[in-house]
């Protein structure tokens, strides 16, 4: 409902401990904040995998019944807001098939630049594709491939693949975590007892008692049996590339990704735009949740109170329906509430970490005024988003990225704010210092670091053309 840039998914996996399935089902409520338009688990009993996934958040798509065939001592577990393919039951994960080398279940999180390659020279040779998802190629290869055994397969297919993947893969007696050479998207390794765990963020880690041990590396391939622990390195070096939104959005504040507290670099982004681009204001107010780190930081390093002056209502689905053509207004008013008392008479400076479409903040400029603000001065805590994601996040398409087709001042005039600054490129930079070679920063950029696939590279060059011939 809140215009946002989504990531794709959650994986979780679990490797040696009796109630596996219901580990994941823990962990993926922990994830959940990374995908809730569907969620799946499959589990492994040593001779069989079995799966059930739904449409829907963690809670609606599990109960007792769903989990009691779930048996087993591994399990691995999805939640998905879908990017590559459509949201559908067919392609929620886990992705489970039956082939030569076996069973094997796959939860993916990413997006495979090549995967449109992969799929059409496949669907050549014969294959039958179930889904429009990215991932299905994953298991398409596993399936064709003549190696020896099912690990030496899995190997093989993921080492085809290019572009950003975490993924988790359960066969019957193992658990495989593969994340590429480049690290765009997080995957830690955790330990609970006897049990092995391997998700997208540290705080599942937390929910279920385990502790996190290391990050699965970029570009390793994890395999976990009952003979232990096994690293393999498939892929040749390549430069990292951490996608810098999961600091700014994604992740939860209490997550350690890509070795650093996301509290820590999220207060320190609100602490540079403090310094970047202070401004006389009464108090500092963020647009909850995703604001609040930034804005504590804000708030610190510019000596103005932080004040909560907007409630966010945690308990609207993503099913809300408006009631009626003639009460759609309710909009962000259903999600959000101005606190009149905090608000009314002040020169607030109101805090969020992204704007996409602007369609919200100006809603939510408007809210605060109509609440008897006498400023609203924006402020966000990264760089103007002006370009799509191609690497496992779901961005609107260029000229829908208000910062991609107008000026800072025309944006600030849409909003209605009294001003309006972002975070430079530089200061976002300083926030990750000493990794900050290590990491993607595309969406503000326009500049990719892999490849993507050619039909959308000539959708952007056409896009920009269009553009630069439309503003003459
Ligand atoms: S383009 Fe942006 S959202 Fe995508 S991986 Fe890079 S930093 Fe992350």
């Amino acid at each position: 409902m809140l215009d946002k840039l989504r990531e794709e998914c959650g994986v979780f996996g679990i490797f040696g401990h009796p109630e596996a399935a219901n580990m994941a089902y823990l962990g993926l409520y922990a994830l959940q904040h990374r995908g809730q338009e569907s969620a799946g688990i499959a589990a492994a009993d040593g001779v069989h995998v079995h799966a059930w996934r739904n449409m829907g958040y963690v809670a609606d798509v599990f109960d007792e019944a769903a989990l009691a065939p779930l048996s087993g001592r591994a399990a691995i577990g999805h939640v998905r807001y879908s990017t590559a393919g459509e949201s559908r039951l067919q392609n929620a994960q886990p992705i489970l098939i039956d082939c030569v080398h076996g069973q094997i279940a796959l939860c993916h999180n990413g997006n495979l630049v090549n995967a449109g390659e992969l799929r059409s020279s496949l669907v050549a040779q014969g294959s039958i594709f179930q889904t429009t998802s990215d991932t299905e190629v994953v298991l398409h290869l596993y399936a064709r491939s003549r190696a020896a055994t099912a690990e030496e397969a899995i190997v093989e297919s993921v080492s085809q693949v290019t572009g950003a993947f975490s993924l988790v893969v359960l066969t019957k007696d193992r658990l495989v975590a593969a994340r590429d050479p480049h690290g765009f998207r997080p995957l830690v390794v955790g330990r609970l007892g006897e049990a092995t765990i391997v998700c997208s963020e540290t705080c599942a880690l937390d929910l279920i008692g385990a502790t996190y041990v290391r990050d699965v590396e970029p570009g390793e391939v994890l395999v976990v049996s009952a003979a232990g622990t096994r690293s393999i390195r498939p892929f040749p070096p390549a430069r990292l590339h951490h996608c810098i939104f999961e600091h700014v959005y994604f992740a939860r504040p209490d997550s350690v990704v890509f070795g650093l507290s996301v509290d820590d670099v999220r207060t320190s982004l609100g602490r540079q735009l403090a310094r970047e681009t202070g401004v006389e204001a009464d108090i500092v107010v963020p647009v909850p949740d995703s604001g609040v780190c930034a804005a504590m930081g804000y708030a610190e390093a510019s000596g103005l109170p932080f004040k909560m002056g907007l409630i966010r209502n945690h308990y609207v689905g993503r099913t809300f329906i408006q009631p009626q053509q003639s009460i759609r207004h309710f909009g962000v008013k259903v999600k959000l509430n101005p606190v009149r008392s905090i608000l009314q008479g002040r020169r607030v400076v109101l805090i969020d970490d992204s704007i996409v479409r602007g369609t919200t903040s100006r809603k939510i400029v408007k809210m605060i005024k109509a609440a008897g603000a006498r400023e609203v001065h924006v402020r966000i805590s990264c760089p103007p988003t002006i370009s799509p994601c191609f690497y496992g996040v779901d961005t609107p398409r260029r000229s829908e990225l208000i910062a991609a087709t107008h000026t800072l001042e025309e944006i600030r005039k849409y909003l209605q704010a009294d001003s309006l600054a972002y975070l430079s490129l530089e200061g976002l930079l300083s926030a990750v210092d000493g990794q900050r070679t290590a990491y993607c920063t595309s969406c503000y950029t326009g500049r990719y670091p892999v490849e993507f696939p050619r039909d959308a590279e000539q959708y952007l060059q056409l896009a920009l053309k269009l553009e630069s011939a439309a503003r003459g």
